[in-house]
This record gives structure tokens, sequence and C-alpha cells, in this order.
């Protein structure tokens, strides 16, 4: 399976006529540069990774995918936009400070994995894995598969409210991953921007699953296998989408929850939205992954979380101190419930919150223009 060239330098024609696109760019990273393949090693091989993400969503296009594009800009904040451009794109935008913070995220990631969980390093899927090239600014080829799958999440997150027709909401021509958080008074809108959150983080998982899937194929040929070893085979894609698509999330300021503020927000709190993620990666896990069980589900949900979680928190910070402090006394578990993750997994408070997504979504889906029809249905939030 080889990805369809994207020739950059074609979206970086349209994107220099494209004034809606500049305008976007200049709002987030004060700069309207971006950049074709050839301006650094790590956005080269960030365009290669992320044609991956952008063939998949171009799919979901029932007319004209190539208005779906992507681009990089060379700032230094670590932001990801859509942008519905006036040259009638959609924009994928990824900064190379968004790059940068993954490459960094993934390689404490892999750190941990390879000290804590180093029986899967073992497994036959990841020694093939290790037999791969390592990405320049990666330490190792799993730190480079899971940026891979932390990209490949994030390119679909934004496809996701590109195909999802969230222009159809998002009226201004732009949505910006970290925005200003009070810059909409209205509580209702809030509350809807979060339901599309959601939303496009689910087709985000979708797109990272099948990417992996396509990237794994050429080093491992699962049809050759025994069932044991395909349900090994699934644990671990499943664990590292798991993994890539939480450590992509908590890039994006993961935070306690405050539930007052919570609807007060246009992005869902931290917690709660990686919640909300893992409930779709398990869906996912569910629907596409038949040969386990709700053990291995469970197991993959506590143990992606448990990899995650201390990577979330700033170095030094009050939680921080306090995780290390539990995790030294008590245990993973015990330092899990001290910085809020746990309670929040079974916080009355989210259900009824779930819910008042739910409906919100229910209520903008009207005004949605999915680029195939079938989205809505397939990827709406379900009420829990
Ligand atoms: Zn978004």
């Amino acid at each position: 399976m080889t990805p369809n060239d994207q020739r950059p330098d074609s979206a970086l024609d349209v994107a220099l006529t494209d004034t809606l696109l500049k305008q976007a760019v200049l709002t987030t990273f004060k700069t309207v540069d971006l950049c074709s393949q050839i301006v650094s090693p790590r956005i080269e091989h960030a365009h290669e990774l992320a044609k991956w993400g952008l063939k998949i969503a171009r799919r979901d296009y029932d007319k004209n995918p190539e208005r779906l594009m992507l681009l990089i800009s060379p700032s230094s904040v670590a932001n990801a936009l859509a942008v519905w451009g006036s040259s009638k794109s959609d924009w994928i935008v990824l900064s190379d400070g968004l790059l940068l913070a993954l490459q960094s995220k993934a390689n404490q990631v892999a750190e941990k994995l390879a000290s804590e969980q180093s029986w899967i390093l073992e497994t036959e899927l990841l020694r093939s894995i290790q037999k791969v090239d390592t990405l320049t600014g990666l330490d190792t080829p799993v730190a480079s598969f899971l940026y891979f799958a932390a990209v490949s999440f994030f390119v679909g997150h934004e496809a996701g409210h590109h195909v999802l027709g969230h222009d159809g909401y998002f009226r201004n021509g732009a949505h910006a991953e970290v925005s200003d958080q009070n810059s909409t008074p209205n509580v209702d809108s809030k509350l809807t921007k979060q339901a599309l959150e959601f939303q496009a983080d689910r087709y985000g998982v979708m797109v990272a699953r099948v990417a992996m899937i396509g990237w794994l194929s050429r080093h491992w040929d699962v049809r050759e296998y025994s069932a044991q070893e395909r349900a090994s085979y699934q644990w671990i894609i499943a664990f590292v989408m798991s993994v890539g698509a939480l450590m992509a999330l908590s890039v994006i300021k993961p935070r306690r929850i405050d539930w007052e503020a919570a609807y007060g927000r246009e992005h869902p709190p931290g917690v709660l939205r990686m919640i909300q993620l893992l409930n779709a990666l398990t869906e996912s896990i569910k629907e596409n992954f038949g040969l386990l069980g709700d053990k291995e589900l469970e197991t993959i949900r506590l143990e992606a979380i448990d990899l995650v979680a201390e990577t979330t928190l700033v170095p030094g910070s009050p939680d921080h101190i306090l995780f290390r402090d539990r995790l030294a006394r008590e245990g993973r578990r015990a330092a899990l419930r001290a910085i809020g993750l746990l309670q929040a997994i079974h916080d009355p408070n989210a259900a009824s919150y779930i819910q008042k997504i739910a409906n919100a979504f229910h209520e903008v889906t009207p005004l949605l223009n999915p680029r195939s029809r079938r989205f809505i249905e397939d990827l709406g939030v379900a009420p829990q």
C-alpha cells in the first residue's frame, strides 16, 4: 500500500492565492509562511507521514477528494487548524511547534514503554517495528511509530472537521485546536463546539487506526500467522493506537476537571476529553479487532492511561509533585486517582455532561455539511 503522492508545491501554489487561509494562519501563528516539504527534515518527513492520513480521509469525499489539502506552518507555536479556504480547499494546517511537541512526547512515552512494559517490545510485531528506521528527531523506531500514530490522529482530527462538514457551523471559516477559551460568551455554542471536537476525535481515531495498519502491513504480513498471533497483532495495534491518540490529545493542554467551568469552554476539559477519547477508542477496538475480549479492552485502556498520564503533567507542577509522591508511596493507581483521572471516569457529573454534549450535537446536526452523507449517523456522539 503506497499513499498517493500529494504534491506539496501544488498545495502551496493554491495556498498563495487563498486569502481566508492566509488570514487564519496569520491570526494563529503571526506569520503567513507555509512550508513545502524541503524546509527541514522534521517538516519533510511530517509531510510523508501525513500523506497516509490525508489519503484515508480523501476516500470519504463523495466529490473532489483533492480539495482536502495539508500544509505545515514553520511557526514554533504548537497548534493545528482546519481552514475552509477561499479557494474552496479544505485545509489541514499543522505547525512545526506541534510536530516538535509530539516528537518529544513520543520519545518520553517510548522510553517509559521500554522501562515499564518491556514485554511489548519482545512481541513479534514490535520486534519487526524495531527493524524499521528511526526518524530524525526520534530516539527509537518505536518512538517513530508512536509519533506516526499521533501525527495520523491529528491529521485525522482536522480532516474530521472537514469530512464531517463542520464548516456548516464554523461560519468564520477556521477552527484552531488551541484558542482563547473565553472568546465566546455563549454557553450553548461552547457545548456545541465541544460536541464537534468529540466527533472530530472519533474520526481521528479511525484515521490513525487505518494509517497504522497500512504502515505496518509493509513490515508484517498478518495473513501468514496463527489466530493467537493475529490476536497479539490486534492487541498491539489497539494499544499503540490508544497511546498515540492519547499522547496527541495530551499535547493540547490537559487539565483537571472543573465541572462548573466545563460548560463554558469551547474545547472539552482535557481529562474529560481523554475519557471520551478512550470510549471512542474502545468502541473502535470492539468493532475492528474482533479477537480481543472485554478483559483485553480494559487492560489496553488502563495501560494506555498509565503510560500517558504522567506525561500530561507539567514537570515540577503541584500536580506532578503529587503524582510522583503517590506513585512512590502507594503505587500507580493511587497516583492516577490523585490527579483526578480515575475519579473523572466514575464522576456522576460526567454522565449529565456527556448527555448535554449529545443533545448539543443532535441540535447542530442539521447545520452540518458532511462531504459524505453517511457520516452523521456513523460518527454521532451517542448518548451514554
Ligand atoms: Zn478540533
